[in-house]
């Protein structure tokens, strides 16, 4: 039975996290993982999560430990769909209701990788695309979870290396050619992982008008709303431009909340499917479709991290305290950005780097080659993914001068 199984190789994030832990240099550091890390170099409990845990705790409701709904918790799907569709999907001062907030079907995932499985689930199931367009390169969960789906994987040229930035002649090239009517279209919203270059809103507007002329569906991966540039809006602003698209799109958003609300343990997350139109039986037959997925799954998301972003998003007071925790963790990311930056132009270190000020989010694309970033970690003892990619925010003042250095000394030699 069990000896015919093959290995399995292993995920590479958690693969790298786990070689650092073992790692006994004092002068070792941390690039690989995507996770927040102060200036100290320690995980961040958000000051707006500690308020809101203890609203929680003094409240003692005797329903805390009860089972949710299949769909979640439906006051915190709406906030969250709020959060993502925002004001302006409406021509209205209110946020998103009426009419077009019937176009949106929500379910609470197990995070945003629950919300990717099982919208890929869905449409494996009940539309069958004859493939998914995966950005080359993309997150490498994408892969793993369309794998599992069944459904048949291409990638499209995502990034430009000459140019350090979105391909974005590239992309267009390869799906207006090869791309057919109900293929599905992995779109990271904003700060794409791991290049952190994104489309402009120019050529998002063009990317929106294939998907109508190819008949694609998009499915927007959106885990790091706020927490790139600090702005809700404008994180969701790829989003809001395909929800607003006449004809109109459909499309599928898979929304976590692990990065922006620093509850990566918790698993907090939603999957919104957006139809064209608005029809009460269509939307019940989604949402139940979408309900038996997740019975037969593990029967409901868990329900302790999507109250804390309730009690947050619910409350104007403590919504405040979440946007200034968001400049504070995208500010100290930009200024490790601009210290590592300014470090090797004053090292004189070989090549160009105006790229790590350019790319936005958690990651930069440092650009070395796998060797290097081999003999980076074994010479040096620092840890980062085999394609270059860096979380910048394993960088701080004890450490950025010495990451430099090495970066310098592995392009060198
Ligand atoms: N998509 C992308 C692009 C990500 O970078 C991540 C986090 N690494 C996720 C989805 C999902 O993370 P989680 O399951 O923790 O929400």
């Amino acid at each position: 039975r069990f000896t015919s199984l093959p290995p399995t190789p292993p995920d590479e994030p958690f693969a790298v996290n786990g070689a650092y832990i073992e790692d006994k240099d004092p002068q070792k550091v941390n690039l690989g993982i995507g996770v927040y890390r102060t200036a100290d170099g320690l995980p961040w409990p958000l000051r707006v999560v500690e308020a809101a845990e203890e609203h929680l705790h003094e409240a003692k409701n005797v329903h805390r430990h009860e089972y949710l709904t299949i769909q979640g918790d439906r006051e915190f799907l709406r906030l969250a769909t709020d959060l993502v569709f925002g004001a302006e999907a409406k021509n209205s001062t209110q946020l998103m209701t009426g009419p077009d907030r019937d176009r949106v079907v929500s379910i609470q995932t197990v995070s945003g990788t629950g919300a990717n499985r099982l919208g890929a689930e869905l449409l494996a199931r009940n539309i069958q695309p004859g493939c998914v367009w995966i950005p080359d390169p993309t997150w490498a969960n994408h892969h793993t979870i369309w794998e599992l789906a069944g459904v048949q994987r291409k990638t499209y040229p995502y990034y430009n290396n000459a140019s350090k930035s979105f391909d974005f002649e590239g992309t267009v090239r390869t799906l207006s050619k090869s791309a057919k009517k109900n293929d599905v279209i992995i779109l990271h919203a904003c700060a794409h992982n791991p290049t952190g270059a994104d489309p402009t809103q120019e050529q998002w507007k063009v990317l929106s008008e294939l998907c109508k002329e190819k008949g694609l569906i998009p499915f927007f991966d959106l885990a790091y709303q706020g927490f790139a540039s600090g702005n809700l809006e404008q994180d969701a602003w790829s989003i809001r431009h395909f929800f607003r698209c006449e004809p109109k799109l459909e499309f599928c958003v898979a929304q976590s909340f692990s990065k922006n609300f620093g509850l990566y343990g918790q698993r907090v997350g939603a999957l919104h499917v957006v139809t064209s139109t608005v029809n009460h039986q269509t939307s019940q037959n989604l949402l139940g479709t979408l309900c038996h997925l997740v019975r037969g799954e593990y029967s409901m998301a868990p329900r302790g991290g999507s109250e804390i972003v309730r009690t947050v998003l619910g409350d104007k007071g403590l919504k405040n305290k979440w946007f200034d925790d968001l400049m504070t963790m995208s500010q100290r990311i930009q200024q490790m950005r601009q210290a590592l930056y300014d470090e090797l132009i004053r090292l004189k270190t070989l090549g160009k780097w105006d790229h790590i000020l350019k790319q936005i989010g958690m990651f930069t694309y440092l650009g070395l080659s796998e060797t290097q970033v081999m003999k980076i970690r074994s010479r040096h003892h620092i840890y980062m993914l085999k394609s270059g990619r860096i979380s910048i925010s394993g960088l701080n003042e004890s450490n950025v001068k010495y990451v430099a250095q090495s970066i310098d000394d592995v392009v060198r030699t």
